[in-house]
């Protein structure tokens, strides 16, 4: 056979043969694998219900439809959609940057850096990024690059390249990641996952607060608003885009989407195939630079769109390819990436994704991925959330192969038309099954065949067909033979054998008993449903979500009575003499909390009180010192969802994203009758007026489970979120007494 492999680059077949070998990495990415597959199956049972009950738009099928039609049309239209973008974001004062080329990203990016004086930049987790090598590229230049994420924080550490889109370090057991953080902080660091992450918290926040750029991918970019959408859990998306002075976006122009109505179909779909959670706990929706009288948010915002080959994939077979939003369901139910790993693939993406994209963005380099070892399950298709036919794009690169390189060494092409001529006719297929039979009970008599049910070797011409894989033995009686004498599996087992099909749920949901319901969910539409949702139902569901996540939802009768509420959860969270930050709200009645945290022996740095420097660079000086010594950050929520458990932060004057942010206790207080039914109604309210420089949706603690699927908080946001609902309704009323 030929090859087109350049010299000097390993095989798949080499580097798949060394994870083969090594035990310890396929237990591990064993594990971590069957923690997402089950975790995704959960949240998709739970979306059923939730859809059941009205607070969701759809199960998993609806919204995988819309998605695959949202996205499609999105690339039918994508020059007039990315110059849509271009505009949107100039127009909030972003800069907007186009890059052709891997080397164009990181000359952006480097004279960025050189305008501004920077040395060093912070980056959370972006495969846009890891694509163009931006990181080797930039510390060529002389620039230091650090990783955020924590996955990608052991990966650098160790230089290497992640092994999965969304677990990068799932290859790593934790000896190796304590021996690697010990190196670096130069003491022993204990092997378990909440000291490891402490380390890296402890490593990372003084790079966040020290760095001169923050560097991110986008999930999606929404042409309508500008916004760059990022997702994060461990928090680090957010600090990297919030703490240091100049954020700068790397993204693939086919994230672009139309509008931000069309977001939260793609939230509903990216965590939970993911991860398995409803939503990432960090939705982070940045628009523009930090605006006026703001505390914190960077002062420059610098978009590239970068193509890096997708025009050409968009001119190609392939392009349903760039409906990706990188969940890396694919990767967790492949059966080959499951046991192999993500590196056997020596490409930046892997799994059924990498076998489509890679040879598409890499060319040669990537040639000889395991088209051939896919054993076409359509495993990856069934989960894709957003309807992508990978096994068919696999098999169409199989035929271009077949078509670029020959048919194999001689002979082979010539067997497998003769297969093909035999298995188009019932009798010959049958004929040639009780053929195979005959030939494999004779291998094992002769001890051809090792006898465990897998002949690793084929005589002659069809030898090529078992060079990289086994072939099972033909069975003793076909399925049709099987299905005849009533053998095939009935009742439960086949529905367990139908729930592997497409539709990657199980076809019957468990009936729901999600939020209490007086009546069916309304015939007429979003409007008649939404309004079914009455508030107390809209609270109840609310508080069992941010329970499920571990947050705390307290309930505060009137606005009078929130300085003693607040003060007393603070006693209770806080260590004593503590330090609580609380950015200007005069709704919160700061003079009143400050004397009621006194008489509690802890004390309130309050942006608008009296003891802030005048407004200005010391300003924001002094918010950052303040939000990182503070035990507790206390925001007031715009909104909160019931159907997610989130409360939504919005930047504005006088505010401060930091203070959400830094503090090991977030505390967010949100008017009942701001808890909205569902993340389809905080885009309608979102969309109803200009958003601010920053929106965030936040869903429970930060967390990680980048060690061994060990969950961990606090990664490097809050570790405890606590949520004050506010009743009553003469808030506004109180409002404005307090400003007059
Ligand atoms: S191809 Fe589909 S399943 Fe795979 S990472 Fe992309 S969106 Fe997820």
């Amino acid at each position: 056979m030929r090859h087109t492999r350049p010299p000097g680059v390993e095989s798949f077949r080499d580097r798949a043969r060394r994870a083969l070998a090594d035990e310890r990495l396929r237990q591990a990415v064993r594990i971590t694998a069957d923690g997402k597959v089950e975790a995704r199956r959960a949240a998709f049972a739970q979306l059923a219900e939730l859809a059941a009950g009205g607070w969701a738009p759809g199960d998993f099928e609806a919204l995988r439809r819309r998605a695959h039609a949202i996205k499609m049309a999105s690339l039918d239209d994508l020059d007039r959609l990315v110059a849509k973008a271009a505009a949107s974001i100039e127009a909030r004062g972003g800069h907007v940057w186009r890059a052709a080329r891997a080397e164009d990203v990181a000359r952006i990016v480097e004279g960025i850096a050189k305008r501004r004086g920077a040395r060093r930049l912070v980056k959370s987790k972006s495969m846009a990024t890891e694509e163009v090598e931006l990181n080797a590229r930039l510390e060529a230049a002389g620039l230091e690059v650090v990783e955020t994420d924590l996955g990608e924080f052991i990966v650098q550490l160790a230089g290497e390249r992640p092994a999965h889109i969304v677990t990068p370090c799932i290859h790593k057991s934790r000896d190796e990641i304590a021996a690697l953080f010990s190196r670096l902080v130069g003491r022993p660091v204990p092997t378990d996952t909440p000291s490891l992450a402490v380390v890296a918290r402890q490593v990372l926040r003084e790079d966040f607060l020290q760095a001169d750029i923050g560097v991110s991918g986008a999930n999606f970019v929404v042409a309508e608003t500008g916004s760059v959408v990022i997702c994060t859990n461990e928090g680090n998306g957010r600090l990297v885009s919030s703490a240091p002075p100049v954020h700068v976006v790397v993204a693939g122009i086919e994230k672009v989407i139309p509008s931000l109505a069309d977001l939260p179909v793609f939230l509903e779909l990216l965590a939970r195939s993911a991860t398995g959670q409803a939503i990432t706990v960090y939705t982070h929706l940045v628009t523009g630079p930090r605006g006026p009288g703001e505390l914190d948010g960077p002062e420059e915002l610098h978009v590239i769109l970068m193509d890096h080959g997708r025009s050409r994939i968009l001119a190609s077979p392939y392009r349903e390819v760039l409906a990706c939003i990188r969940c890396g369901a694919c990767l967790n139910h492949c059966p080959v990436y499951r046991q192999v790993g993500g590196h056997a693939y020596g490409s930046v993406y892997s799994g059924p994704v990498g076998v489509v994209l890679a040879p598409l963005l890499e060319g040669e380099r990537a040639s000889d991925l395991p088209f051939d070892a896919c054993s076409l399950c359509t495993a990856c298709t069934d989960v894709c959330p957003v309807g992508i036919p990978l096994h068919e794009l696999i098999l169409r690169h199989r035929a271009d192969r077949v078509r670029s390189v020959g048919r194999g060494p001689a002979g082979f092409g010539t067997a497998l038309e003769l297969g093909a001529w035999l298995w188009r006719s019932p009798w010959r297929y049958r004929a040639s099954l009780r053929l195979a039979r005959m030939g494999a009970r004779a291998a094992r008599r002769w001890g051809a065949a090792g006898g465990d049910g897998w002949l690793s070797s084929l005589p002659g011409p069809l030898a090529p067909w078992t060079w990289g894989r086994d072939l099972p033995e033909p069975s003793q009686r076909s399925f049709w033979e099987l299905w005849q004498r009533g053998e095939v599996l009935l009742g439960e087992g086949r529905r367990a054998v139908a729930g592997c099909g497409r539709s990657g749920t199980p076809p019957e949901p468990p009936p729901p008993d999600g939020p209490p319901r007086d009546d069916p969910p309304a015939p007429g539409g979003e409007a008649s449903r939404q309004a079914s949702l009455d508030l107390a139902r809209r609270i109840a569901h609310f508080t069992q979500m941010v329970e499920r996540l571990g947050g705390r939802v307290h309930r505060v009768g009137d606005a009078q009575g929130l300085p003693a509420a607040l003060a007393s959860l603070c006693e209770a969270v806080a260590p004593r003499g503590g330090r609580i930050v609380m950015a200007d709200d005069l709704d919160l009645a700061p003079r009143e909390l400050a004397e009621a945290l006194r008489r509690r022996g802890l004390s309130l740095y309050w942006t608008g009180g009296g003891d802030v420097p005048e407004p200005g660079p010391d300003r924001v000086e002094a918010w950052r010192a303040e939000a990182r010594r503070a035990a507790v950050g206390i925001t007031v929520g715009r909104y909160a969802v019931a159907e997610t458990g989130s409360v939504v932060l919005l930047a504005g004057p006088g505010q401060g994203r930091l203070a959400s942010l830094l503090p090991a206790v977030q505390v967010t207080v949100v008017r009942e009758s701001d808890v909205l039914a569902s993340l389809e109604e905080l885009a309608r309210r979102l969309g109803a007026e200009p958003l601010p420089s920053s929106v965030a949706i936040v869903t429970g603690p930060s967390r990680s489970a980048d060690i061994e699927n060990d969950l961990v908080l606090g990664v490097h946001g809050p570790s405890q979120v606590h949520v004050v609902l506010v009743g009553g309704h003469d808030d506004a009323a109180r409002r404005d007494d307090l400003r007059a």
